[in-house]
């Protein structure tokens, strides 16, 4: 049966607007899924794209061509650029189009095709059109009844009370304070809805021994293809905007041991309090492992462990499984080098001052540094470093030395014997794969 070309879904107050003109499955051209609000309205700061992500994977794995437009800066907005521009690098080698930075401004309809307007003038025309641009909870009739909401959530007491008495909510509905900054918002995710009815059902049965609703992580995993992208606890954006310190930690550790075929990379991105070393939030992607290793990173963040708490974890190990030393308990163990000040990191953010006031080392092979480095860098492997140094200190001529390698692990080691040298140094979070990852424009030198 031909779809009705004037469909309108209505769900909550969102209107999923699918305009097609012929059966979607059966048409191959310019099919845009979008997930920003159009150009004027506002982007609700709970905004969650994972389902637009997953959407797109699905329908070009049954070979449309799918565009995903997004009004941020990059896609998955809970996520932090650089786990979320890998994300975006899984999307486009498997043939989906990201476009970012960019809004939808019109949809012009016409006889045979729908055309997307975005704002910097680029048509995109397409036989079907998704908005994916959140849900607000439908929750007129409950404001009716005078029940108290904010922004259209309905808000409930630890035990999931509502305002009137007798009166219980759940789920995607209600707004939830965050565990981590402690920002209300409403949390649209399946287990947070599935605990609180089992919460309140005991609250209504037996008030007296009723365990409370526990803020939520909003721990959260999708499939991109091969690659599996998850988080839990907050991002920077969100810590900024409590105004919560934190220290990035970057880590890029094979799933299981590297030595047994198939150990696959795991990018993570780990969020931690620079006094306490608490949990604040983690990231990672990687096509094995992403979701055992997120799982008890929340799991250490409910139980309120710190990161050199997870040095202490004794997680199953053999060769296909993990690492003697799992990621996670290397996650502890870069946590409390960070803490003691056994290393001093640079970021991204970090890396104009690093051109302008300090020595950029590369402590890479020579044919990787032939490859492409950083504009200006002078390369030591970190093996030579010792018998180098001269050249070092001569190329520093007073100046801190910003070392890096390919993803830090090597110039965590040129870092310690540069400091044993006296020198002022830091080395490259997560190095050159964390520093491009979130700037993707960066262009190497060769
Ligand atoms: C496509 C999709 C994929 C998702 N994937 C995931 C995932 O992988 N992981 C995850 O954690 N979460 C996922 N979610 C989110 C998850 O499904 C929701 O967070 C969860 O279902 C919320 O539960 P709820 O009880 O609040 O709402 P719902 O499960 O939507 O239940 C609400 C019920 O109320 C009914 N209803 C609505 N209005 C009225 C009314 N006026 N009168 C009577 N009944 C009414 C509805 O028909 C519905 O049955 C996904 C959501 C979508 C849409």
């Amino acid at each position: 049966m031909q779809p009705d070309p004037t469909q309108r879904l209505r769900i909550g107050k969102t209107v999923f607007s699918l305009s097609f003109t012929a059966t979607p499955l059966a048409v191959r051209r310019g099919l845009v899924a979008f997930e920003t609000y159009l150009a004027g309205l506002p982007i609700a700061p709970e905004r969650r794209d994972n389902i637009c992500i997953v959407l797109a994977e699905a329908l070009k794995i049954k070979e449309l061509d799918v565009t995903v437009v997004t009004r941020g800066a990059h896609v998955m907005n809970l996520l932090d650029a650089e786990t979320a521009n890998l994300t975006t690098m899984a999307l486009e080698r498997n043939g989906v189009a990201v476009r970012a930075n960019v809004s939808a401004t019109a949809i012009e309809r016409g006889q045979d095709f729908d055309t997307v307007v975005l704002s910097d003038g680029t048509r995109l025309d397409a036989d079907l059109i998704v908005l994916a641009i959140g849900v607000e909870p439908d929750t007129g009739f409950v404001e009716a009844a005078g029940i108290t909401t904010e922004r259209g959530a309905i808000v409930i007491d630890e035990h999931g009370r509502t305002s009137a008495d007798h009166v219980w909510a759940a789920g995607d509905a209600v707004i939830s304070t965050d565990a981590v900054t402690g920002a209300k918002h409403p949390v649209p995710l399946a287990w947070p809805a599935n605990r609180t009815g089992r919460l309140i059902a005991d609250a209504i049965a037996d008030p007296a021994t009723a365990r409370k609703v526990p803020n939520p992580l909003s721990t959260a995993i999708i499939r991109i293809f091969d690659q599996t992208v998850a988080h839990t606890g907050a991002n920077r954006k969100a810590l900024d905007a409590a105004g919560i310190r934190y220290k990035s930690l970057h880590l890029h550790p094979a799933h299981h041991a590297g030595y047994y075929p198939g150990a696959q990379q795991i990018h993570m991105l780990v969020l931690i309090d620079p006094e306490n070393g608490k949990l604040l939030g983690a990231q990672a992607i990687g096509a094995e492992g992403v979701d055992k290793r997120i799982d008890v990173l929340a799991t250490a963040m409910r139980a309120g462990m710190t990161v050199e708490d997870l040095i202490d974890l004794d997680l199953s190990y053999s060769p296909p499984y993990g690492q003697a030393r799992d990621p996670i308990n290397l996650v502890g163990l870069l946590g409390q080098n960070v803490l003691q000040g056994t290393i001093k990191l640079w970021f991204v953010e970090d890396f104009e001052n690093a051109m302008a006031k300090t020595l950029l080392l590369d402590v890479r092979s020579a044919f990787e540094f032939e490859r492409g480095h950083l504009p200006g860098a002078l390369n030591v492997p970190h093996t030579e470093l010792r018998d180098r140094m001269d050249e070092v200190l001569e190329a520093a001529a007073g100046r801190p030395v910003s070392a890096y390698c390919y993803s830090g692990v090597r110039s965590y080691n040129a870092y310690r014997v540069l400091a044993a040298a006296g020198l002022d140094a830091a080395t490259l979070s997560g190095g050159l794969m964390s520093l491009q990852a979130a700037a993707p424009e960066l262009v190497l030198e060769k």
